[in-house]
């Protein structure tokens, strides 16, 4: 089954990201996420790829074991770092023979230092659009892409951003998932510029559920964006107090996409953290799948 086929016009559904497991915990951890995640039917869940050759491995792994044992619907992330063209044909054969049909075709970063001068292998690729035409031509799935609502942290301004974005587009992606953001004017605004450039191929926002400080910090770190004066005014005094953060953080979180879903979004995509509890809980709050949850809790 193709993502693109979960999609439905009209209807708000969900998906959810996972990151590969480094030890039998971490393994462990993240089955029973996606046990518990298992019977409400997401669009989709998401594996993504690392920097070295165990991790990326372990998401070709990951994934096909969710394809081949589980209901969902898996998507296998790639990435351009330190590959040449032969070996990202490689791992995308892996894939089709794990029987993935659904690839987010991502550049990626330099390890070590996210920011830190990107050098291309010298016979790989150095954009994403290159990455999307390479899978397309590999065989019958379905791409998507990443997008950026406060630009990507090395676009020099927005219109080289949107510019690249819609390459990546007209590449050959069928849709395009969002790093995280918490005013959704952003993402909208994002939205509209892709229209008007002709691109409708559906726009996931991606939700990270704020419960704890660290995870807060996470979210401004990978989006290149400041945490709003609205979000910090009910955040800070909470700092110290956990149980006090973590509700105030998740009804942040519920209101943001309450308001995506009446913008009339695809899909939300929650960066689990390998954990399914908070998602679980703000999808409860937005009455995506009251009667399942109760039981799960
Ligand atoms: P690109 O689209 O290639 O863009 C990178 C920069 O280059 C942008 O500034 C763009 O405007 C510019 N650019 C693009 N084309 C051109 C051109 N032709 N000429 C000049 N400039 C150009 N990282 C991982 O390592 N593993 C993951 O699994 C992973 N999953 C992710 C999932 C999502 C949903 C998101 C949003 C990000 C993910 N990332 C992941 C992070 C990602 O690797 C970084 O954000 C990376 O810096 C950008 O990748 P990209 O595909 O957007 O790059």
């Amino acid at each position: 089954t193709k993502v693109i086929d979960r999609l439905r016009p009209g209807k708000t559904v969900f998906s959810v990201e996972f990151f590969p497991p480094k030890t039998d915990e971490e393994e462990r951890q993240l089955w029973r996420a996606i046990r518990e995640l298992e019977p409400l039917d997401p669009a989709y869940v998401s594996v993504t790829y690392g920097a070295g050759g165990s991790s990326r491995d372990r998401t070709v792994r990951t994934t096909g074991r969710i394809a081949s044992d589980t209901t969902l619907v898996a998507m296998a992330h790639l990435t351009g770092v330190n590959h040449s063209i032969a070996e990202l044909r490689h791992v995308i054969g892996s894939y089709a023979a794990e029987g993935i049909q659904n690839v987010l075709a991502i550049r990626g970063d330099p390890p070590g230092d996210p920011m830190g001068e990107w050098i291309p292998h010298p016979e790989g690729i150095t954009y994403a659009d290159e990455l999307v035409r390479l899978v397309r031509e590999c065989g019958d799935f379905c791409v998507g892409v990443a997008a950026f609502p406060h630009m990507h942290p090395r676009s020099p301004d927005l219109e080289s951003d949107t510019k690249h974005m819609v390459n990546k587009l007209r590449a050959g992606a069928d849709f395009s998932v969002a790093q995280m953001f918490l005013e959704p004017e952003h993402f909208l605004r994002l939205r509209d510029r892709l229209a008007q450039h002709g691109c409708h191929q559906p726009l996931l926002p991606g939700i990270m559920p704020i419960t704890t400080p660290k995870v807060l910090g996470m979210t401004t770190q990978l989006s290149n964006m400041t945490i709003p004066d609205e979000v910090s005014a009910v955040l800070d005094p909470l700092r110290d107090d956990p149980a006090g953060f973590r509700e105030a953080g998740l009804e942040i979180t519920t209101r943001l996409c309450e308001k995506l879903i009446a913008e009339g979004v695809p899909a939300l995509h929650f960066y689990s953290l390998n954990r399914s509890k908070a998602t679980r809980e703000v999808l409860a709050n937005l009455g995506l799948i009251d009667g399942v949850l109760k039981s799960a809790a």
